[in-house]
């Protein structure tokens, strides 16, 4: 895949950038290991110090950044500089509770003194994907540099401005030359980066087959992968649910991002008693949205990154009313110039079609009627992934089943998925493993060392 910013909404190439050679790439991995032998001695209070100042740089220039992701792959432009804030919030958030997530746990045992001691692994190579081209990179990073690692960012190919835009905010912040590298490489060039000795982890944002791609050959080399991958989330409405707010936020939670979320709600799980209700009120908001320019304020839906996605995601509708599917509203792509695709409504979807437990990525939902909560868990963990889930039901009792039962990273009671600084994120099954996010996330990439101390002297102690 070329390298290239390429505007979604009208087609046009506006940049092209030559990928690194193997010369390049050389040099780049050097300066990690060379900068992360200093950097790792740094104290918290100077990484603190940078990285809020790296909140400080995104917050002042919000709309700046907003407009390179709106023009590099659609996202309305109201939710890209809220991406940036939220940004800077991770920042600010890391550059506070670093030193307490990674202070010394002391533990009683047997010895004089023993105590669990966090310690950054090296450099570490993040994958990233061009659906939240900041944010994903912003959640590894804030985390992985707050530790004491350095970072060696693959971006998706169609974000390069991203990419660019983001190294220079942490060159800006004042963190040392090669502490945040960007790589403009293919994918084709991740496997040698991950096989060089000098780089010690690794983490992918993105599909099911580049996470198995990166693991294996992370895997060959024995070392530490983090992997999020997509989903397939349920939406579950119980009779006992506000329905009028359920609606409004599946549509929300199914729209968010043109459609192209990894935490989306993408397959709605509704009680029969209510299903027609929901039906018709769900498929007249999907109606309502206003399509257009990203660029304008007012737009709810902007085009969707690529023309590939366009292509898979009408094929995935085509499947779907090839196995018994009905339309009941949208289906198609736009007849505009760019990436457009009608918000989509199917039903009567079989269960058995593997469309019916597919990640679909746009806006396109799936509507299932179940008789009772037993099915409606059965159906939500009919997918091979488990990334978030949302259950909207009043009643304690099923919101306790919910909580139990749902075979995900996440459930959410009565609200949409979404990510939070405060808590820990990822998924289960083909979803990937490891978490980003709070302490959990700033913990991946350390060496949880223990230390166990005899003969300890009373110069030691005092
Ligand atoms: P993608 O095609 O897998 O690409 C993601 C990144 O992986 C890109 O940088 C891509 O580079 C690289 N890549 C692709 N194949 C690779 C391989 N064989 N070896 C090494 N690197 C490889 O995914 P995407 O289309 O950008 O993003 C959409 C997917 O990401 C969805 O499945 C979505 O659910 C998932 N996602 C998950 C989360 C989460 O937190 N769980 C968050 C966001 C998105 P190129 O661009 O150069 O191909």
């Amino acid at each position: 895949m070329a390298i290239a910013s390429i505007n979604p909404t009208t087609g046009e190439t506006l940049k092209t950038f030559t990928a690194l050679s193997a010369a390049q790439i050389e040099e780049k991995l050097q300066l990690a290991a060379v900068t992360f032998r200093a950097y790792r001695q740094t104290p918290f209070t100077e990484r603190a110090r940078m990285m809020t100042r790296a909140a400080e740089i995104l917050e002042t220039e919000k709309q700046a950044f907003g407009e390179t992701m709106t023009t590099e792959m659609g996202k309305p432009i109201k939710a890209a500089i809220s991406e940036a804030e939220k940004c800077a919030w991770v920042c600010r958030y890391y550059a506070e509770n670093a030193p307490q997530h990674l202070t010394d746990q002391i533990v009683e045992t047997n010895a004089q003194k023993s105590y669990v001691h966090f310690q950054p692994l090296g450099p570490v190579l993040a994958v990233m994907p061009w659906n939240f081209p900041f944010w994903q990179v912003f959640r590894f990073a804030a985390p992985a540099l707050m530790a004491g690692n350095v970072g060696l960012l693959k971006h998706a190919s169609n974000v390069p401005q991203c990419a660019l835009a983001i190294e220079d905010i942490f060159t800006r912040a004042g963190f040392p030359k090669g502490a945040f590298q960007t790589l403009l490489i293919g994918s084709d060039a991740v496997e040698a980066i991950l096989n060089d000795r000098r780089v010690a982890a690794a983490t992918l944002t993105g599909s099911e087959p580049a996470g198995r791609s990166v693991a294996a050959a992370a895997g060959k080399q024995i070392k530490k992968t983090v992997l999020e991958l997509g989903g397939s989330d349920p939406f579950i409405v119980m009779p006992s649910a506000n329905l009028e707010e359920a609606v409004t936020t599946a549509v929300k939670a199914r729209t968010i991002n043109n459609g192209q979320s990894c935490i989306a709600a993408k397959r709605f799980i509704v009680a029969a008693d209510i299903y027609d209700d929901f039906v018709k009120r769900f498929v007249s908001e999907m109606r309502a949205l206003k399509i257009g320019d990203p660029m304008e304020e007012s737009t709810d839906i902007g085009p969707l990154a690529t023309p590939q996605i366009v292509n898979d995601l009408h094929e995935q509708v085509k499947k779907a009313v090839a196995s018994g599917a009905r339309v009941l509203t949208g289906g198609k792509k736009i007849d505009r110039p760019g990436n457009f695709f009608e918000p989509t409504v199917l039903v009567d979807i079989d269960l058995v079609a593997p469309v019916s437990c597919e990640e679909i990525f746009g806006p396109v939902a799936m509507l299932f009627r179940v008789s009772n909560i037993d099915e409606a868990i059965h159906v939500a963990n009919a997918t091979p992934f488990g990334l978030g889930s949302a259950a909207w039901t009043n009643d304690a009792g099923e919101q306790q089943r919910f909580i139990e039962e749902l075979e995900a990273g996440s459930v959410f009671i009565n609200g949409m998925v979404a990510s939070d600084p405060r808590l820990p994120f990822g998924g289960v099954k083909h979803s990937g493993y490891g978490r980003e996010l709070a302490e959990f996330g700033i913990r991946e990439f350390t060496n949880i060392k223990t230390v166990w101390i005899n003969g300890i002297t009373q110069t030691d102690t005092e």
